[in-house]
């Protein structure tokens, strides 16, 4: 454990802690950032809480909020004390720009040497960082907390997959941080090149920035021969080293110390129970460039009831189920391509590559999942395959409670991806893609 006076702390002293950063946060953010002090003036609240439960009666953040404010009006520091600019991945429209002073980066670089940490890292480990470098936090975040842990770190970025294949055995790589999808394309490439990537010296990975499923994690495991851990984080609120699994893989360990997280519920918007799931809202404690107060994640999930046994007292967070910006309703039902992916990957014959296509027929809206078939099924015996896609359709009309086309593919049919892998392809609209 990195910082396990922190990590462990008693619940009472670590929620005395969190009250006392949440005021100063408060009173800072109402005198730096012309935002919350119309949002405060207009809830006519003064900016102060006398305890935890108050936060409930502060106004929410939403991204349109840091969207309006572009680039740099949320920030809570004159530029001269900003060191480091970011900005989200965009892929739901307008990015927003997030900024970082030299605290902020310490403190960043603290929380990502606990993620390693508590995927088993030490400093006798090589990391290979396979998340892009650049705007995306992804890479330059990891990057600082293998340095601050003191693990050998590569800084290889996303790509060129087969030099990802090379580096990883001839500099004996033994963690890889990237995403899920990206894992899978790695020990994908690795055979195809003639290595067996559970025959190197990798032993763990550290995956995130995308959803994935407990089915993806097997057979992440299984290919790679590691350990695999979950890690959660998001630009607006810092990036990666907002959550993190321990190797009880059993929920991710929320730094409490510096965030407050709430589940609400997606209607009322009321925190719910622990153990309910809703959309997660996070406030920053000790976040300096731009702090944010209740922001609204558009990501669903739950707090997983009672305590870990690595000794961590940090709440923690169930593996995400779906940002509800990906979420699609097919005839009514709300569904998550995750849920789809949960479906699949039991099922002997089908490879962890598939693709939700919509498209439209006349006025109707159509749905189909193609699905990779293993590269050992003999895609022209048709019996088999007529099989197969039975198969595969009553599973996710299981998972998913309604019925959708399949259409299996041949291996390697999909595209691959290098960083988030691309699970929804819209059609409808005329002319696009
Ligand atoms: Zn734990």
């Amino acid at each position: 454990m990195f910082q396990p006076e922190y990590e462990m702390m008693d619940r009472e002293r670590l929620e005395a802690l969190q009250l006392e950063r949440l005021n100063s946060l408060l009173a800072r953010v109402y005198e730096t950032v012309p935002t919350y002090r119309r949002k405060f003036d207009a809830a006519d609240m003064v900016p102060h809480v006398s305890s935890l439960d108050e936060l409930a009666g502060v106004p929410f953040t939403v991204k349109d909020d840091l969207r309006a404010a572009y680039p740099y009006g949320m920030f809570a520091v004159p530029m001269s004390e900003i060191v480091r600019v970011h900005s989200s991945s965009g892929t739901t429209g307008q990015v927003s720009v997030v900024g970082y002073t030299a605290g902020d980066l310490d403190r960043w670089s603290d929380l990502m040497a606990r993620t390693f940490a508590a995927a088993g890292g030490t400093r006798d480990d090589v990391v290979q960082i396979a998340y892009g470098y650049g705007l995306f936090t992804g890479g330059l975040g990891a990057h600082y907390g293998s340095e601050r842990l003191g693990c050998a770190t590569i800084p290889i970025s996303g790509g060129n997959t087969k030099r990802q294949v090379h580096v990883m055995k001839d500099f004996g790589t033994t963690i890889l941080a990237c995403t899920p999808s990206y894992a899978l394309l790695i020990a994908e490439t690795a055979r195809d090149m003639g290595i067996d990537p559970t025959q190197l010296s990798l032993r763990a990975g550290v995956f995130g920035a995308e959803p994935w499923s407990e089915n993806t994690r097997a057979e992440v495991e299984r290919q790679l021969g590691i350990t695999a851990t979950d890690i959660y984080g998001l630009s607006e609120v810092l990036g990666p080293g907002v959550a993190s699994e321990c190797e009880c893989q059993c929920g991710l360990h929320v730094n409490e110390d510096h965030f407050i997280i709430e589940i609400v519920d997606t209607e009322t918007l009321q925190p719910v129970a622990d153990g309910k799931f809703g959309e997660v809202v996070f406030t920053t404690l000790t976040k300096e460039g731009i702090p944010v107060v209740r922001y609204r994640t558009r990501d669903i999930s739950r707090i997983v009831p009672g305590e870990c046994s690595c000794g961590r007292t940090f709440r923690r967070l169930e593996r995400l189920t779906g940002r509800s910006d990906d979420m699609l309703i097919i005839r009514g039902v709300n569904v998550f391509p995750s849920q789809i992916e949960q479906g699949l990957l039991g099922i002997k014959g089908v490879a962890p590559h598939y693709q939700v296509v919509l498209s439209r027929r006349g006025s109707m809206d159509q749905v189909e999942v193609q699905v990779e078939v293993s590269p050992e099924v003999n895609f022209d015996e048709v019996k088999t395959l007529e099989r197969l896609r039975a198969r595969v359709r009553a599973e996710i009309t299981s998972a998913l409670a309604v019925s959708i086309g399949v259409r299996l593919v041949e291996p390697r049919f999909i595209q691959r991806s290098e960083g988030k892998a691309k699970r929804v392809v819209d059609l409808r609209a005329e002319g696009s893609e």
